[in-house]
């Protein structure tokens, strides 16, 4: 998907979200992370009822089965969403984890430890099973199993939603929906809905189908000739994501994941150990530790600052840190380098704002629900995000010139 912004530079990057059943799960980095209690908290104390961490946490621990952390009275282990912590790890990434705890920040066994400091080295869990394969949404809650026992359960694979059947004008109402076959615009059907209609279809498709239901901003909807049904400028208009920006360094080939690319021998040991035990580079994720911080607890000389107990609190809003550095034993960005999987490899710091002021949008370009949308992603619109990314960065080379 192509996508802009609305920054000064004119850019297009080409953007990816999971088409399938699972959705982006089935391709996303694998990272299971509930957040700090903080940020629930703060969503309770902006008016939105039972979403505190006290309302919130059942519901994870309902939903998981923690493979590595069961014994921890906060995690579930009855759930169907299977998560681990892999063991495993890069030399190079064990090396950042202590000099990064060396440098001050405490380091986690748990990274969904509520309980834990805000400010934190951690291995990742992530969202891989007991065979050690990839535990998407749909395999934790569509088994195979579980759909072929329920009758009143349909799936239709290779369709699209185009639009909601808005009942009598009234966009508060709706009948049901409109799909089509995807490959074959002649056919479209239409859903009548006995009870309700939940919307989400992700955070690009699901304004895009409001959009073409005649529900959002009335000019330029008009504009491409979509029928307006409810005036509504927000829908569409408050896009946001997390930026991450890669730092990267050489690394030994053995030490990261291009070794796979560079030894075809190495690369056929590790599919069997794989294949045979469900280990090896093969079986772990790609992000498998980070440091969490709130960036104004370093200073300009990327030291920290001494921290009160309560500065470290995660169930206060306060708290919630703003930057996380994950380290990669591979090359993440988008460039190559010469020699590169062939006599070195990648480590990557990436660095990432987790609390971005800078929102983007989705707009409709045609009428045609096959037409993609304009995705502006709005990347450092708000100057306020450009503090805590150069600190994040800081932070990244302060680690790097110390390994
Ligand atoms: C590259 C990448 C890496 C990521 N890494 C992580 C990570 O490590 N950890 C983490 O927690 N999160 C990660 N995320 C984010 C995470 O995967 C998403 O937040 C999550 O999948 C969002 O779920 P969703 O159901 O809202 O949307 P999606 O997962 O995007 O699912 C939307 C579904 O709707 C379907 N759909 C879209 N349009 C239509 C239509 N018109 N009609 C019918 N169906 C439609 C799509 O096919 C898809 O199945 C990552 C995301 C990406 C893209």
């Amino acid at each position: 998907m192509a996508v802009g912004s609305s920054s000064s530079v004119e850019w297009q990057l080409t953007m990816v979200t999971g088409k399938a059943l699972g959705g982006s799960t089935k391709i996303n980095g694998l990272i299971y992370h509930r957040s700090v209690p903080g940020e629930y908290n703060a969503w309770q104390d902006a008016g939105r009822k039972n979403w505190s961490w006290q309302h919130v946490e059942p519901f994870f621990k309902k939903s998981e089965d923690s493979l590595s952390h069961g014994t921890s009275p906060s995690r579930g282990i009855e759930g169907p969403w299977q998560n681990q912590s892999v063991k495993e790890h890069f030399a190079s990434v064990r090396t950042n984890v202590k000099i990064a705890t060396e440098f001050g920040v405490p380091l986690l066994t748990e990274a969904n430890d509520p309980g834990a400091p805000v400010v934190a080295c951690t291995p990742l869990d992530a969202t891989i099973d007991r065979e050690n394969h990839r535990c998407s949404t749909d395999a934790a809650f569509l088994p195979r199993s579980l759909v072929s026992r329920r009758r009143n359960l349909n799936i239709c694979t290779g369709t699209i939603c185009t639009s909601l059947d808005i009942k009598d004008g009234n966009p508060l109402e709706v009948n049901g929906v409109f799909i089509e076959v995807e490959s074959d615009v002649t056919q479209r059907y239409h859903v009548t809905a006995t009870r309700e209609v939940i919307l989400c279809a992700g955070a690009v498709a699901t304004p895009q189908i409001l959009l073409f239901s005649g529900i959002g901003p009335e000019r330029p909807l008009k504009e491409i000739g979509v029928k307006v049904f409810k005036d509504l400028p927000g829908v569409g208009a408050r896009f946001q994501d997390h930026i991450s920006v890669p730092i990267m360094f050489k690394a030994l080939l053995d030490n990261s994941i291009e070794v796979l690319m560079g030894k075809p021998l190495t690369a056929v040991g590790q599919f069997l150990k794989y294949i045979l035990n469900g280990k090896g580079i093969l079986g772990q994720q790609v992000q498998q530790a980070d440091v969490v911080l709130r960036s104004a607890l370093l200073d300009d000389n990327t030291q920290l600052y001494s921290m009160e107990p309560g500065e470290l609190d995660a169930s206060k809003p306060s708290n919630i840190p703003d930057i996380e550095v994950m380290f990669l034993s591979v090359n993440a960005t988008d460039q190559q380098f010469d020699g590169i999987a062939k006599s070195f490899g990648g480590f990557t710091y990436l660095c990432t704002v987790l609390r971005p002021q800078s929102y983007g949008s989705v707009q409709l370009t045609s009428s045609d629900p096959r037409q993609q949308p304009l995705w502006d992603i709005g990347t450092l619109t708000n100057e306020a995000d450009r503090v805590p990314l150069q600190k994040a960065m800081k932070l990244a080379l302060m680690l790097a010139s110390n390994v």
